[in-house]
């Protein structure tokens, strides 16, 4: 099953010059979905880990049921304010605009292996700061799991030397 083939690209959204992916279109299809989840499951075991982290909100999509599959426990990583106890926050550049991310400081148990799942790698920026929140807690970043990784931007060559993986390449 062609996966690219469900992810329909918006020209000029948010806004102009940027093709963005929008993965609803793959959502929407059930076997696409499972297709999906069956990937990100076979190659995010092989990083063993004992929580998923969702970045949000794009990323809760997917990491939720994946985390409910391997039979770990998820932690969302959130936009400021959102998270009720005490946070990490680090900042980060997006392809479009800058922001802030917040992580629990309690969300793991010390010494777990902690995967990051998104919708998207594009520049890295995201995903660096969602690897600086794990590393201010005493978790191990595992790895990192992406449906989609626009390569051109080389947003892998920012992150950490872990397993990175993604299922659809443009
Ligand atoms: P970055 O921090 O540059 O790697 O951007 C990744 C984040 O921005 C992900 O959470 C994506 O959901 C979103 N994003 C960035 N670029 C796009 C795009 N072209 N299409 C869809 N989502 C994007």
């Amino acid at each position: 099953m062609d996966l690219k083939q469900l992810i329909r690209e918006i020209p000029d959204f948010p806004k102009p010059g940027i093709s963005f992916k929008d993965i609803t279109t793959l959502l929407g299809n059930p076997a696409a979905l499972k297709h999906t989840l069956d990937l990100l499951e076979t190659q995010c075991l092989a990083m063993r880990p004992d929580y998923v982290v969702g970045i949000e909100s794009r990323g809760f999509i997917f990491g939720m049921p994946l985390a409910d599959r391997l039979n770990v426990g998820f932690a969302p990583v959130r936009k400021p304010g959102k998270l009720p106890g005490p946070t990490h926050s680090a900042a980060y550049a997006l392809e479009y605009g800058s922001d802030q991310l917040e992580l629990h400081q309690d969300a793991f148990a010390p010494g777990s292996r902690v995967v990051v799942v998104d919708d998207l790698i594009a520049t890295g920026g995201t995903a660096l700061a969602t690897a600086e929140l794990i590393q201010k807690t005493d978790a191990v970043l595992a790895g990192f799991g992406f449906v989609v990784e626009l390569a051109d931007l080389s947003g892998r060559k920012k992150l950490p030397e872990v397993p990175i993986i993604s299922l659809v390449q443009y």
